[in-house]
C-alpha cells in the first residue's frame, strides 16, 4: 500500500509517535496526542490539510531503507545489526551520570562531551514535563545538569522529533539522542531539509525493544495501589543497574518500588506498540554511535551500571576516542559477540521478521517496506519448527485481534477506536511474541 497521508499510517497501526510528522507540516495541520492504549499519534486538523503528501516523507513507520555500509563494518555483526565499526564497554566517568544513568551513562557522558569539548550548542532529547511527571516532552539541554536531569529510560511514549525545528533557531551544531525509530525519522527529516542536515552534529540512539503506551505505565501504578494523581515523581529504572522502578508520592516521602524484572519484563513489554514488533532496528543502525545495556552476563545486587557503545560511523568512532581521551567516559573494546550475547531477544525478534511481514502481506495487511536489512537471511537462521511457529503465531494474532482492518477515524481529533470491537483495548497485553 502506498500511503499518501500520515492519517492512514496511524489508521494501520504502522506510527510509532516518534512525532517527525508534525514539524514536517508546513500548514500546521498536525498535532501530536498521546491516547493512553495506542501512544503518541497525531491528528490532523482537517481544516489545514494541504493532502500534500509531506508529512509521509519523513515517517519510519513505512519505508526504512539502508545504503552501503561503511567498509569498515564488522563483517560478523553486518547481516543482524547493521553498520557495526567497534563495539566498546564501559561508563560515564561522572559518577553521578553513571548512577543516574540508564544503563552506565553512556548516552548522556558522550552528548555532554559533544556539548562542552565538541562544539555543540545543545542537545535534543526528551525528559519529564514539569508538573506532570507521567508525561515525556522534548527538552534542548545546553549544560550538564539539564543533560542529567533527563537522564534514565523512559518506557513510555516520547516523541523527540515533534521538536525537530527547535534545531534551526540554535546557533551551533546539535547533538539528537533518541530511540532508533527517533534516528531513522531523523534522519529522513534531514534529507528534506538542508538546514537540519547542516546542524544535527551527531546522533545518538539508545537500543529499543519497542515502546510501551501510557496504560503500560498505569498498569504499573495499580499494581502499586498508586492514583495516576497522587504521582510526584516516577522514574522507570536507572539509579542503579538496571535499578528499580520508583514512584515517588506527593506530600510526603512515601515511595513505591517494583523490580525492574516486574516493570518491565513482566508488565510494560507486554504492551509493547504493534508496530514496534515490527521493527527491523532496535539498535540504532542509523545513528552515528548506539548505547544499550551489556546483559550478556547475570548482573549482581548492587553493581554499578555499565553500557554497550557500538560506533556506526566513522564520525562515531572518532567521537568515542576523543571522549575517553577527555575523561568523559570510560570504555574498553570489546569483542563482537559481546552484541549477540547482550541482546538475544532483539536478536529473536529480528530473525522472525520476515516471517512475520510475509503472513500479514498474505492477509492483505499493509506492512512497512524495509531495504537493505537481509530479513530473509535471518528468518533461515530459525529453526524449522520455529519459523512455523511463528507463521502459525502471526495468523492467529492478526486475525483475533482484528488487525486485518484500519482503526477508525484518525481524523478531527475523536479517539481512535479499533474497527473490529469498541470494548477490548486496542493494545491489550499480548504474553507471546513467536
Ligand atoms: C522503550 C525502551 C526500550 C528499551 N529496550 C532495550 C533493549 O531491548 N535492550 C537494551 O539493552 N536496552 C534497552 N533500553 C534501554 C536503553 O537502551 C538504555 O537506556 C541505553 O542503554 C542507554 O543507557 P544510558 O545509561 O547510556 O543512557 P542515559 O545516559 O540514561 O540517557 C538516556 C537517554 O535516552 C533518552 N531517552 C530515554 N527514554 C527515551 C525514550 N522513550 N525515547 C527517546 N529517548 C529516550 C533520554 O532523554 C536520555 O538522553 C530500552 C529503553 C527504552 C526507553
Amino acid at each position: 500500500m502506498k500511503f499518501k497521508r500520515i492519517d492512514e499510517v496511524v489508521e494501520w497501526r504502522l506510527c510509532m509517535g516518534c512525532g517527525a510528522c508534525v514539524p514536517q507540516c508546513e500548514g500546521g495541520a498536525l498535532t501530536l496526542v498521546d491516547i493512553p492504549e495506542l501512544g503518541m499519534r497525531p491528528i490532523v486538523n482537517p481544516s489545514k490539510c494541504r493532502q500534500c503528501g509531506e508529512c509521509v516523507k519523513v515517517c519510519p513507520g513505512i519505508e526504512i531503507s539502508h545504503e552501503l555500509f561503511s567498509s569498515q563494518t564488522i563483517p560478523e555483526l553486518s547481516q543482524e545489526w547493521g553498520p557495526v565499526l567497534e563495539v566498546w564497554e564501559g561508563f560515564a566517568a561522572d559518577s553521578d551520570i553513571r548512577y543516574r544513568g540508564s544503563s552506565g551513562g553512556a548516552a548522556t557522558a558522550l552528548a555532554l562531551f559533544c556539548l562542552e569539548k565538541g562544539g555543540a550548542s545543545g542537545a535534543l532529547h526528551i525528559g519529564t514535563k514539569p508538573g506532570a511527571p507521567l508525561t515525556n516532552i522534548s527538552v534542548l539541554s545546553r549544560s550538564r545538569e539539564e543533560l542529567l536531569a533527563c537522564t534514565g529510560s523512559r518506557y513510555s511514549p516520547a516523541a523527540p522529533c515533534e521538536k525537530l525545528n527547535w534545531v534551526e533557531d540554535v546557533s551551533g551544531p546539535v547533538v539528537f539522542i533518541g530511540k532508533p525509530c527517533d534516528v531513522v525519522a531523523l534522519r529522513k527529516s534531514q534529507a528534506n531539509n538542508a538546514v537540519l542536515q547542516e546542524k544535527v552534529g551527531t546522533a545518538i540512539s539508545i537500543f529499543c525493544a519497542g515502546t510501551p503506551p501510557t496504560a503500560g505505565t498505569y498498569k504499573i501504578l495499580d499494581e502499586l495501589d498508586v492514583k495516576a494523581g497522587d504521582v510526584e515523581d516516577f522514574r522507570y529504572r536507572g539509579c542503579g543497574w538496571p535499578g528499580v522502578t520508583t514512584v515517588r508520592m506527593k506530600n510526603s516521602s512515601q515511595t513505591r518500588q517494583m523490580t525492574y524484572e516486574d516493570s518491565w519484563g513482566n508488565i510494560l513489554c507486554n504492551y509493547r506498540q504493534f508496530r514496534c514488533r515490527l521493527c527491523p532496528d532496535s539498535t540504532g543502525e542509523f545513528a552515528d554511535i548506539s548505547c544499550g545495556d551489556p546483559w550478556y552476563r547475570r548482573v549482581e545486587t548492587g553493581e554499578p551500571g555499565r553500557s554497550l557503545v557500538l560506533a556506526r560511523t566513522e564520525k562515531g568512532k572518532q567521537i568515542i576516542q576523543e571522549a575517553i581521551k577527555a575523561g568523559y567516559i570510560e570504555l574498553v573494546r570489546v569483542g563482537p559477540g559481546t552484541v549477540p550475547d547482550s541482546q538475544k531477544a532483539l536478536l529473536n525478534r529480528r530473525r522472525h521478521l520476515w516471517g512475520r511481514l510475509l503472513m500479514m502481506k498474505l492477509l492483505l495487511v499493509p506492512v512497512p517496506c524495509y531495504d537493505g536489512f537481509d530479513l530473509f537471511g535471518n528468518w533461515l537462521k530459525l529453526p524449522a519448527v520455529e519459523k512455523l511457529r511463528s507463521l502459525a503465531g502471526t495468523m492467529k494474532r492478526v486475525v483475533l485481534r482484528g488487525w486485518i482492518r484500519p482503526l477508525k477515524p484518525a481524523i478531527g481529533g475523536a479517539k481512535l477506536q479499533d474497527s473490529n470491537s469498541s470494548e477490548r483495548p486496542l493494545n491489550s497485553p499480548i504474553k507471546s511474541e513467536s
